[in-house]
């Protein structure tokens, strides 16, 4: 689709061969997402990155200087299940990239949307489209870069679309897939090792976006310091938590880094439990700037909370 449209403009063979040559303009809205399209594309691509990673994820900046970035790029990877909705549909909307057209469901419609949930087995999937009291899930919960073995269905997508999107490039992104799985399998076979004692530990999180971290881990959560997702914790909601993890035993809080540490803090003293903190998005915390170091990170935090570091 590029090089034709490219070709189409192009009068000599010199010209056709630079288009060919030129690295494809890749935007990636979250850094972990960027660091894997890297590896998948290669020196085929040339990646921006839309979020910082100390943002909260459902509520990145919609910064100008992003537009000229989204204008000219030829894909953008994104996590999907609308989780991006604050930002990424109306960066589009400005950008005007026919490739990359503003979709009010899949956040980009067009031949450049590489959507990196295409093929997830969605967690929490709430009954009815809604985003009444607050709530930021309406699609089902989108936090699946929390699961370590969710990277091969990232990598995956991102090689398919970046095939689709430069065809000639196709065995480039293949092989490049296949060298990053082999090397994300290795590191998956030692964390499933290490994560052994975290099954069936109990455990609250601040935010909603455990479920497909307790999948990989076998921690099983119990509860929420917010009420619904997005709403900010009350009272009363924290004291019924505090009854909850005395009744459960529960053991281990996860605050995610984008929250302020009071309240889990708070939480910690009343219940005895241990806070871990993790990262929800690559470059949230110190050695997190890839997907692998993320997961291994935040995995190494839970065991850290419960005394379990190597
Ligand atoms: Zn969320």
């Amino acid at each position: 689709m590029r090089s034709n449209s490219v070709l189409a403009l192009c009068l000599s063979a010199a010209c056709a061969r630079a288009a060919a040559a030129r690295p494809l303009n890749v935007v990636a809205t979250l850094p972990e997402l960027a660091d894997i399209a890297s590896r998948v594309g290669g020196d085929r691509v040339k990646i921006d990155t839309l979020a910082h990673g100390s943002e909260d994820i459902h509520q990145v900046v919609m910064r100008p200087s992003l537009v000229p970035k989204l204008n000219r790029a030829d894909a953008v990877v994104y996590l999907g299940l609308t989780v991006e909705h604050t930002f990424l549909p109306g960066l589009l909307n400005v950008a005007a990239n026919p490739n990359l057209r503003e979709d009010a469901v899949k956040q980009c419609a067009g031949s450049g949307c590489i959507d990196c949930s295409e093929g997830l087995s969605v967690l929490e999937k709430p009954s009815s489209l809604s985003r009444s009291e607050g709530e930021i899930h309406p699609s089902g919960n989108p936090h699946y870069n929390l699961d370590p073995e969710d990277g091969a269905l990232i990598a995956r997508n991102i090689a398919a679309g970046l095939s689709r999107v430069d065809p000639e490039h196709a065995a480039d992104y293949k092989k490049n897939l296949t060298s990053y799985l082999v090397e994300l399998d290795e590191k998956l076979a030692l964390w499933r090792k290490r994560v052994a004692p975290l099954k069936g530990v109990k455990a609250v999180s601040y935010h909603q976006d455990v479920a497909y971290l307790a999948r990989f881990t076998g921690i099983e959560f119990v509860g929420t310091l917010e009420p619904k997702p997005g709403v900010a914790p009350t009272p009363a909601h924290l004291e019924k938590l505090v009854q909850l993890m005395k009744r459960d035993q529960v053991m281990l809080i996860v605050r995610e880094q984008q929250y302020a540490p009071k309240l889990p803090e708070w939480l910690a003293q009343k219940t005895g439990a241990k806070v871990a903190v993790i990262a929800t998005m690559g470059k949230a915390l110190p050695a997190t700037e890839t997907f692998i170091k993320m997961s291994e990170r935040n995995l190494e935090s839970l065991l850290d909370a419960l005394g379990k570091a190597p």
